[in-house]
Protein backbone atom coordinates (compact mmCIF):
# COMPACT_ATOMS: atom_id res chain seq x y z
CA UNK A 1 0.00 0.00 0.00
CA UNK A 2 1.64 3.50 -0.55
CA UNK A 3 0.26 6.36 1.17
CA UNK A 4 1.40 10.08 0.32
CA UNK A 5 1.44 12.85 2.91
CA UNK A 6 0.97 16.05 1.21
CA UNK A 7 4.20 17.68 2.56
CA UNK A 8 3.98 21.84 1.91
CA UNK A 9 3.82 22.79 5.09
CA UNK A 10 2.26 21.71 8.65
CA UNK A 11 2.21 18.57 10.91
CA UNK A 12 3.26 16.25 7.85
CA UNK A 13 6.53 14.72 9.72
CA UNK A 14 4.15 13.56 12.14
CA UNK A 15 1.73 11.62 10.08
CA UNK A 16 4.42 9.84 8.41
CA UNK A 17 5.56 8.97 11.66
CA UNK A 18 1.99 7.31 12.44
CA UNK A 19 2.26 5.61 9.05
CA UNK A 20 5.55 3.96 9.62
CA UNK A 21 4.56 2.73 13.16
CA UNK A 22 1.66 1.19 11.22
CA UNK A 23 4.33 -0.44 9.02
CA UNK A 24 3.64 2.15 6.27
CA UNK A 25 6.46 4.10 4.63
CA UNK A 26 5.12 7.11 3.09
CA UNK A 27 5.63 9.30 0.24
CA UNK A 28 5.98 12.85 0.83
CA UNK A 29 3.85 14.81 -1.99
CA UNK A 30 5.27 18.29 -2.98
CA UNK A 31 5.25 17.73 -6.93
CA UNK A 32 2.34 16.61 -9.10
CA UNK A 33 4.11 13.31 -10.08
CA UNK A 34 4.52 12.66 -6.12
CA UNK A 35 1.27 11.54 -6.53
CA UNK A 36 1.29 9.01 -9.04
CA UNK A 37 0.42 5.32 -7.86
CA UNK A 38 -0.06 6.11 -4.48
CA UNK A 39 -3.47 4.54 -2.95
CA UNK A 40 -4.23 7.10 -0.52
CA UNK A 41 -3.39 10.84 0.66
CA UNK A 42 -3.13 12.55 3.95
CA UNK A 43 -3.49 16.36 4.20
CA UNK A 44 -2.07 17.70 7.16
CA UNK A 45 -2.69 20.47 9.49
CA UNK A 46 -0.96 23.60 9.51
CA UNK A 47 -2.33 26.34 7.97
CA UNK A 48 -5.04 25.86 5.27
CA UNK A 49 -3.85 29.62 3.21
CA UNK A 50 -0.36 28.72 3.26
CA UNK A 51 -0.91 25.06 2.23
CA UNK A 52 -3.24 26.45 -0.71
CA UNK A 53 -0.57 29.15 -1.79
CA UNK A 54 2.24 26.56 -1.78
CA UNK A 55 -0.23 24.05 -3.79
CA UNK A 56 -1.05 27.05 -6.61
CA UNK A 57 3.04 27.51 -6.79
CA UNK A 58 3.41 24.07 -7.20
CA UNK A 59 1.11 23.63 -9.64
CA UNK A 60 -1.06 20.66 -7.33
CA UNK A 61 -4.41 22.26 -7.09
CA UNK A 62 -5.71 20.53 -10.03
CA UNK A 63 -3.85 17.28 -9.38
CA UNK A 64 -4.84 17.38 -6.19
CA UNK A 65 -8.67 17.45 -7.10
CA UNK A 66 -8.32 15.48 -9.41
CA UNK A 67 -6.71 12.58 -7.14
CA UNK A 68 -8.85 12.97 -4.31
CA UNK A 69 -12.10 12.82 -6.50
CA UNK A 70 -11.74 9.17 -6.57
CA UNK A 71 -8.66 7.93 -4.56
CA UNK A 72 -9.19 7.63 -0.18
CA UNK A 73 -7.73 11.15 0.62
CA UNK A 74 -7.98 12.07 4.40
CA UNK A 75 -7.86 15.49 5.60
CA UNK A 76 -6.43 16.76 9.63
CA UNK A 77 -7.89 20.42 10.46
CA UNK A 78 -6.14 22.90 7.37
CA UNK A 79 -6.64 19.69 5.68
CA UNK A 80 -10.32 19.61 6.38
CA UNK A 81 -10.44 22.93 5.26
CA UNK A 82 -8.88 21.75 1.77
CA UNK A 83 -11.29 19.43 1.51
CA UNK A 84 -14.37 21.22 1.93
CA UNK A 85 -17.10 22.67 -0.92
CA UNK A 86 -17.59 25.84 1.53
CA UNK A 87 -15.11 27.89 4.10
CA UNK A 88 -17.34 31.18 4.34
CA UNK A 89 -15.96 34.41 2.61
CA UNK A 90 -12.62 33.93 3.32
CA UNK A 91 -11.03 33.57 -0.63
CA UNK A 92 -7.99 30.97 -0.37
CA UNK A 93 -7.80 28.06 -3.10
CA UNK A 94 -9.11 24.59 -1.64
CA UNK A 95 -10.13 21.84 -3.11
CA UNK A 96 -13.93 22.14 -2.75
CA UNK A 97 -14.56 18.39 -2.67
CA UNK A 98 -16.60 17.41 0.27
CA UNK A 99 -20.01 18.43 0.66
CA UNK A 100 -19.56 20.53 4.31
CA UNK A 101 -19.28 23.45 5.10
CA UNK A 102 -16.27 24.62 7.51
CA UNK A 103 -15.85 27.60 9.69
CA UNK A 104 -12.02 28.14 10.02
CA UNK A 105 -10.64 28.72 13.59
CA UNK A 106 -14.31 28.04 15.09
CA UNK A 107 -12.87 28.01 18.33
CA UNK A 108 -12.45 32.18 20.07
CA UNK A 109 -8.99 33.17 21.39
CA UNK A 110 -9.10 32.22 25.09
CA UNK A 111 -9.73 28.38 23.96
CA UNK A 112 -7.94 28.42 20.43
CA UNK A 113 -6.41 25.17 21.82
CA UNK A 114 -7.47 22.29 23.84
CA UNK A 115 -7.47 18.74 24.08
CA UNK A 116 -10.37 16.36 25.07
CA UNK A 117 -11.63 12.73 24.90
CA UNK A 118 -14.77 11.81 22.60
CA UNK A 119 -15.96 8.65 20.94
CA UNK A 120 -15.54 8.66 16.98
CA UNK A 121 -18.63 6.22 15.85
CA UNK A 122 -16.65 4.57 13.16
CA UNK A 123 -14.07 3.37 15.96
CA UNK A 124 -14.27 1.18 19.58
CA UNK A 125 -16.12 2.83 22.12
CA UNK A 126 -12.58 3.91 23.89
CA UNK A 127 -13.11 7.84 23.74
CA UNK A 128 -10.54 9.10 21.02
CA UNK A 129 -7.68 11.74 22.37
CA UNK A 130 -8.84 15.06 20.34
CA UNK A 131 -6.11 17.84 20.19
CA UNK A 132 -7.92 20.78 18.62
CA UNK A 133 -5.13 23.61 17.89
CA UNK A 134 -6.68 27.06 15.99
CA UNK A 135 -9.54 24.53 15.00
CA UNK A 136 -12.38 24.45 12.06
CA UNK A 137 -15.37 22.49 12.87
CA UNK A 138 -18.21 21.29 10.47
CA UNK A 139 -21.36 23.83 10.47
CA UNK A 140 -22.78 22.19 7.70
CA UNK A 141 -23.01 18.65 5.71
CA UNK A 142 -25.24 17.31 2.99
CA UNK A 143 -27.22 13.96 3.25
CA UNK A 144 -24.32 11.94 1.87
CA UNK A 145 -21.84 12.76 4.36
CA UNK A 146 -21.50 10.37 7.16
CA UNK A 147 -20.79 12.54 11.07
CA UNK A 148 -17.99 10.64 12.88
CA UNK A 149 -18.01 12.85 15.42
CA UNK A 150 -19.25 15.80 17.62
CA UNK A 151 -18.23 17.56 20.11
CA UNK A 152 -20.40 17.61 23.81
CA UNK A 153 -22.13 20.70 22.45
CA UNK A 154 -23.04 19.29 19.02
CA UNK A 155 -20.89 20.93 17.02
CA UNK A 156 -19.05 18.48 14.29
CA UNK A 157 -15.66 17.54 14.56
CA UNK A 158 -15.16 14.37 12.08
CA UNK A 159 -16.97 13.46 8.88
CA UNK A 160 -16.29 11.01 6.15
CA UNK A 161 -18.33 11.06 2.44
CA UNK A 162 -17.11 8.00 0.99
CA UNK A 163 -13.67 7.74 0.13
CA UNK A 164 -13.01 11.08 1.98
CA UNK A 165 -12.62 11.54 5.27
CA UNK A 166 -11.88 14.55 7.09
CA UNK A 167 -11.24 15.63 11.30
CA UNK A 168 -10.86 18.59 13.30
CA UNK A 169 -8.32 17.55 15.51
CA UNK A 170 -5.01 15.95 15.51
CA UNK A 171 -4.79 12.39 15.66
CA UNK A 172 -1.15 12.68 14.36
CA UNK A 173 0.09 14.37 17.65
CA UNK A 174 -1.17 11.32 20.05
CA UNK A 175 0.25 7.83 19.97
CA UNK A 176 -3.56 6.51 19.61
CA UNK A 177 -3.14 5.12 15.96
CA UNK A 178 -6.58 3.77 15.55
CA UNK A 179 -8.02 6.58 13.48
CA UNK A 180 -5.02 6.12 10.84
CA UNK A 181 -5.81 2.46 11.20
CA UNK A 182 -9.41 3.19 9.80
CA UNK A 183 -7.89 5.41 7.11
CA UNK A 184 -5.35 2.31 6.07
CA UNK A 185 -8.90 0.23 5.76
CA UNK A 186 -10.74 2.29 3.78
CA UNK A 187 -7.71 2.60 1.81
CA UNK A 188 -7.60 -1.26 1.64
CA UNK A 189 -11.31 -1.30 0.61
CA UNK A 190 -11.43 1.24 -2.10
CA UNK A 191 -8.23 -0.21 -3.47
CA UNK A 192 -10.40 -3.36 -3.77
CA UNK A 193 -13.28 -2.14 -5.35
CA UNK A 194 -11.47 -0.48 -8.18
CA UNK A 195 -9.20 -4.48 -8.36
N1 LIG B 1 -6.34 27.57 11.76
C1 LIG B 1 -5.72 26.85 10.69
C2 LIG B 1 -6.32 27.22 9.34
O1 LIG B 1 -7.24 27.96 9.27
C3 LIG B 1 -5.84 25.36 10.89
C4 LIG B 1 -5.11 24.96 12.13
C5 LIG B 1 -4.57 23.57 12.10
O2 LIG B 1 -4.46 22.93 11.04
N2 LIG B 1 -4.17 23.10 13.25
O3 LIG B 1 -5.86 26.77 8.36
Amino acid sequence: MKIGVLALQGAFIEHEKMLRTLGVEPVEVRLPSDLEGLDGLIIPGGESTTIGKLAVTYGLVEPLRQFAQTTPTWGTCAGMIFLAKDIGIDRQPILGLMDITVNRNAFGRQVDSFETDLPITVLDDVPFHMVFIRAPVVTGASDGVEILAKLTDGRIIAVQQGHLLATAFHPELTDDTRLHRYFLELVKSYSKKLA
